[in-house]
């Protein structure tokens, strides 16, 4: 078994779509990147990549490649799924935490499992959470978004 841990955190600006686990969520604002600003995917990524002990999201998706320029961040985390697999893993479990203060969430963890699914994660192995930060810091004043995710990966074969 292996475990990895990812975080990640995105500026909130106007005239952004607000992508979050590859869903365009209804709100007035939305998150800077160079890809989609997707947090949730991002975290879930950093986990997986911590996991297989390959390093970070930076070092397989650089932000000076224009092949991930403006990227769907399901992609790069279905990328990242099957290099896993390539690599004789199985993904066991994914826990995960997206905070923020608005919008709420809860409405649209589905919609999110089933757009990751997409990537090749079940949602039979995913747990998404969303907690806001009780108005504190940069979260709390609407400033960014930020995620937590970590994953439990199986060896299927040495
Ligand atoms: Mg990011």
């Amino acid at each position: 078994m292996r475990i990895g841990i990812g975080y990640d955190s995105h500026r909130l600006v106007e005239g952004r779509k607000l992508i979050l686990g590859g869903v365009d969520i209804p709100f007035e604002k939305g998150l800077l990147g160079h890809s989609d600003g997707d947090v949730l995917c991002h975290a879930i990524i950093d986990a997986i990549i911590g996991s297989m002990g390959e390093g970070d999201i930076g070092r397989h998706f650089p932000d000076t490649d224009n092949r991930w320029k403006d990227a769907s961040s399901i992609m790069l985390l279905k990328h990242v799924v099957d290099l896993a697999k390539s690599k004789g893993f199985e993904i066991e479990w994914i826990d995960s935490i997206v905070i923020t203060e608005k919008p709420k969430l809860a409405p649209h963890i589905d919609a999110i499992k089933d757009a990751i699914s997409k990537a090749g994660i079940s949602p039979l192995i995913l747990n998404i959470k969303a907690k806001t930060n009780e108005g504190m810091g940069f979260i709390g004043h609407g400033e960014g978004i930020a995620a937590q995710a970590v994953c439990l990966l199986k060896e299927i074969r040495s």
